[in-house]
């Protein structure tokens, strides 16, 4: 395998708007502008992956959060749009699993006529999109995400905690396609000891089918996963494996703070990426914002905690009041946990990621 990454990654992480508009806009304390907005629709999820929601801890007495302090479509929306006024070009939905969410194709209708959104995706386990792919499809939905993290039945079944079948996460898979979502990703997240004999199968299988993967090392998102640095299978042992039946070159990133490191297999059949948050961090890149639940912005996956936008906005808070609030919390930003990631920071306290959205 050759490393042919030409530019490291740089912290001007977003494709640049016109020279008034940029002024304008916020940059952090390490100098990163907000380009990508992630949106958690739902805290709950139908899976139980025990890197996320352990069925242990997220059993049926779990509070999960009332419905009346979720966000409705209208509340996201409108900040969505302020979001979009502050810079961002990119809105993902999330959760939690968003699918579970009721009337999901209205939220994407409601998104996708903002001004300005240049991308609007989601990030799904997949379990519903045989019922909801062509809705979303229709509502303005261009791509999508699903995560999947063995084509092993077996493997699949007691990965996700719910003892779902990979086939109707296939199913899924081929309703997107059919509905002209595209391109399709692939996350698959690879833990030691559990599902790194899946890296090879799921990798010959996306490439056969045309899809984009993404390996994603297991992370240490949250405080009830167990995480410990030997489960995580490194980027260069991922790509070895890969690598070893599938030769494959490293390509330059597409724009600067693309958080996958790319590699293009030798023969031109395709590409994959890896997702190395642990073994290569790349805060200095991070161009991220999520918008929780319950409507608490949050700048870093791992923060302890957000900053409240439902309480303002439900309180009668003008649009320019709010926006001075988002641009304020960016503005002092100066988070940059995966690269201080230590033993130091083991113990400290994390919001969940379901929580926040991935
Ligand atoms: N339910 C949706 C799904 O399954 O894609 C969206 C939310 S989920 C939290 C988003 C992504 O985060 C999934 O690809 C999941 O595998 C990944 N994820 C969750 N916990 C993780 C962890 N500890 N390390 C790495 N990735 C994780």
């Amino acid at each position: 395998m050759t490393d042919a990454r030409s530019t490291p990654e740089t912290p001007a992480a977003a494709p640049a708007p016109g020279p008034a508009k940029a002024a304008r806009l916020p940059h952090d304390r390490l100098g990163r502008r907000m380009h990508d907005l992630r949106i958690s629709v739902t805290d709950r999820c139908n899976f139980r992956c025990a890197y996320c929601m352990p069925a242990e801890v997220f059993g049926r007495d779990y509070a999960f959060l009332p419905r009346r302090q979720i966000l409705t479509f209208e509340e996201i929306a409108r900040l969505a749009r302020l979001f979009v006024a502050l810079g961002v070009e990119k809105l993902r939905i999330t959760g939690g699993e968003p699918t579970v969410r009721r009337d999901l194709p209205d939220l994407v209708r409601m998104l996708a006529a903002i001004d300005g959104v240049r991308d609007l995706t989601l990030t799904t386990n997949g379990s519903a999109l045989p019922r909801l792919a062509g809705p979303l499809a229709e509502a303005g939905l261009r791509r999508i995400t699903v995560s999947l993290d063995s084509l092993d039945d077996e493997v699949f079944r007691r990965m996700n905690g719910a003892d779902f079948p990979v086939a109707r996460v296939l199913d899924g898979i081929d309703a997107a396609r059919d509905a002209g979502l595209a391109p399709i990703k692939v996350n698959m997240v690879v833990r030691r000891g559990v599902n790194e004999e899946s890296v090879l199968p799921v990798a010959r299988w996306a490439r056969e089918a045309g899809l984009t993967l993404r390996f994603i090392e297991f992370m240490d998102v949250g405080q009830t996963n167990g995480w410990r640095m030997d489960e995580v299978v490194p980027q260069a042992e991922i790509l070895a494996r890969v690598d070893a039946a599938m030769p494959l070159e490293a390509l330059p990133a597409e724009y600067p703070g693309e958080v996958a490191r790319r590699y293009r297999y030798r023969d031109g059949s395709g590409e994959v990426g890896v997702i190395a948050s642990v073994s290569q961090p790349f805060c200095g890149a991070c161009t991220r914002a999520r918008l929780s639940a319950d409507g608490e912005l949050f700048t870093c996956l791992f923060a302890a905690r957000g900053v409240d936008l439902k309480a303002p906005l439900r309180a009668g808070a003008t649009d320019v009041e709010l926006l001075e609030r988002i641009r304020t919390v960016w503005a002092g930003r100066a988070d940059r946990y995966s690269e201080l990631r230590a033993d130091g920071t083991a113990d400290l306290p994390r919001v969940e990621m379901f929580a926040i959205g991935g």
